[in-house]
């Protein structure tokens, strides 16, 4: 009889039997793919911007994804950024976001000269719960002339983050709702969730504009890069515009129109996300199979949840995640040793983002799942080279 003092051991058997063996959370897949475009760009000679690998690139992203256009920029949170740039943030406006998720999504909200406010996520998602997240604003806020205002801190909220948390969908339609009852503009923080849908509609184009990132860690690799997502033709024209240093088009004059940003990813990186993206369907393939191996193994396993797609969405199985049945960090991290010390890459999920001393000081709401949660998930090897 399995008890729990060996819980570490039953999860450790589960990860070998699940997986091809040792690995890191998650490696990249690079080889003659990336060799191959890599050398094509440099044979060009434009390795920085123009050519034609950012294009085809961005051309790749929106038959993918279905948004109508895509904006290739340096980093996940640089396209954060100027997705929040479009969202007419003011100096010292509130953008709700999730504090269960990366720093970046909150760091992009303070590079544009906002404050992030924190809410909770619900746990059937891992992503922003939109019944608390209604009845929250209903609390803590008034309705003036077509704004929400945070009555406590008498500062207008502009927009939400909502973040596809390790590739698994939000509830779009509630959120949506959500923020149109508060004239709030919706942002999706899809930079885990390229290959994900609700029913077949892709993350990412259910709001005004989504960032997508390509860091060596995530489901395709640029190296370092991401890319703003959007169906409106003008703010993809801005978008343009303001990350490659706001210059109007001139044979040899250098007249810039507005503080613009450096923001366009260099061709020689969006050669290997092209390479990258030949791959995709056989990625998302091979990440399925991980995740099946994943759920079968941890079925058996007592005290241990496997974190599946809700019903209606298709995940990307980015980053696969149990939930343990104990809120207890000193279980978390006898486990997280075990797996690490055998050479399998697990990780917590992040400190929660009202806990890092940058934000100690941000407005939020309760944030009870959050807490929880952080105690209680641990992130498996997923990447491509540990798939069965
Ligand atoms: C990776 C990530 C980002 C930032 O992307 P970078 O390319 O590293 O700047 C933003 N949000 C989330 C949720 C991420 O996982």
């Amino acid at each position: 009889m399995m008890t729990s003092t060996n819980i570490d051991q039953e999860i450790l058997s589960a990860v070998q039997s699940a997986t091809r063996g040792p690995g890191a959370l998650h490696e990249p897949m690079l080889g003659d793919a990336e060799r191959r475009h890599a050398n094509a760009c440099i044979e060009s000679g434009w390795i920085s911007y123009a050519g034609s690998y950012v294009k085809q690139f961005e051309d790749t992203l929106a038959e993918i994804t279905g948004a109508q256009h895509v904006i290739a920029v340096t980093s996940g949170t640089a396209a954060l950024h100027v997705c929040l740039m479009m969202a007419d943030i003011k100096h010292g406006d509130e953008v709700l976001v999730p504090a269960f998720t990366f720093v970046a999504s909150a760091n992009a909200i303070a590079h544009a000269g906002a404050q992030p406010h924190f809410v909770d996520i619900d746990d059937e998602t891992l992503c922003v719960g939109p019944a608390r997240l209604s009845t929250y604003l209903s609390e803590i806020c008034e309705r003036k002339g077509g704004e929400t205002i945070n009555r406590e801190t008498g500062r207008k909220i502009t927009a939400l983050i909502v973040v596809h948390t390790f590739g698994q969908a939000a509830d779009m339609a509630a959120l949506m709702k959500v923020c149109e009852d508060f004239d709030i503009t919706l942002i999706e923080d899809a930079a885990e969730s390229l290959g994900t849908s609700i029913q077949g509609q892709h993350t990412g184009t259910f709001s005004q504009t989504a960032a997508l990132s390509f860091n060596g860690n995530k489901i395709i690799t640029t190296g370092g890069g991401g890319a703003v997502m959007t169906d409106d033709p003008e703010i993809a024209a801005h978008i343009r515009h303001l990350t490659t240093t706001a210059k109007q088009p001139h044979k040899w004059e250098f007249i810039h129109d507005a503080v613009g940003y450096n923001y366009r990813m260099p061709a020689i990186n969006a050669a290997i996300g092209v390479a990258q993206l030949e791959q995709f369907d056989d990625f998302l393939a091979r990440k399925r199979a991980l995740a099946v191996a994943y759920e079968n193994v941890f079925d058996s396993v007592s005290g241990v949840a496997f974190i599946h797609e809700r019903e209606g969405t298709t995940a990307n199985y980015w980053l696969n995640a149990i939930t343990l049945e104990t809120a207890d960090a000193s279980v978390r991290d006898v486990i997280l040793s075990t797996l690490n010390d055998a050479g399998y890459g697990c990780r917590p999920s992040w400190r929660p983002l009202h806990l890092l001393s940058p934000f100690a000081d941000s407005p939020r709401d309760r944030l009870p799942v959050t807490e929880d949660l952080y105690l209680r998930i641990i992130n498996l090897p997923s990447g491509i080279k540990v798939c069965p």
